[in-house]
């Protein structure tokens, strides 16, 4: 039996969790790939799918458009124990935290551990935005369309579905590069928060 590298978890337990992964300082699109890379480095995570990476509208105060992507993991860590792992290498990268939802070199947001429900002061999970973000949802939806979000019981595509393209600006694949969509040329400023 493969050994288990947080005991607070049996082997057997290995839950499939989906990760988001945004940037729009320095090199965006280098730092997502190596954050990936980091991650399926780490003992207890298999990655086993990552998205495209989505050029999409800031949401916040001004700064420079983002780089979005989501990925899918299975993982032999606790929700806390993969936060922190999250945490480690964002802080890797250099981010820091200053005005809320400001510019940062990387942003790992822990979006569904299984079907697991959390709600404490350092995580909650579902991520709690998840549903309403289109610069999530558009990438999980192209790796994991059929997962449904445990609290709202429907699926990821469903979700995409409703919230639509706002603020999706462009997609890029290694093999066909970065591709603009038609609709971004409006640049829909994104709904208000809270
Ligand atoms: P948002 O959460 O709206 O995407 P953000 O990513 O900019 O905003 P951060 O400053 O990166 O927010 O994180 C603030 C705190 O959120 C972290 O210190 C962490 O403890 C907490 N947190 C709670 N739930 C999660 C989660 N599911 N994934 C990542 N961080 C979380
Ligand atoms: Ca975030
Ligand atoms: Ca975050």
């Amino acid at each position: 039996m493969a050994e288990c590298t947080d005991l607070s978890i049996s082997p057997s337990e290995t839950p499939l969790v989906a990760i988001a992964l945004g940037s729009n300082l320095g090199e965006p699109l280098r730092q997502l790939r190596s954050a990936v890379r980091l991650l399926a480095q780490t003992p207890g995570i298999q990655v086993l799918a990552c998205s495209p990476w989505y050029r999409t509208v800031p949401v916040g105060p001004p700064q420079p458009d983002y780089w979005n992507g989501c990925l899918i993991a299975r993982v032999q860590l606790s929700p806390w124990a993969l936060l922190a792992t999250l945490q480690a290498i964002e802080a890797q990268f250099g981010r820091q935290r200053q005005a809320h939802w400001g510019a940062r070199t990387l942003d790992l947001d822990l979006l569904l551990y299984g079907d697991r429900l959390i709600a404490t002061s350092e995580l909650t999970v579902p991520h709690p935005r998840l549903a309403e973000r289109p610069f999530v949802l558009v990438p999980l939806a192209a790796i994991a369309p059929h997962w449904r979000h445990p609290l709202l019981g429907e699926t990821i595509q469903t979700l995409r579905e409703r919230v639509g393209d706002v603020g999706i600006i462009a997609v890029f694949s290694d093999d066909v590069g970065e591709t603009t969509f038609a609709t971004a040329a409006d640049r829909p400023l994104p709904e208000p928060h809270e």
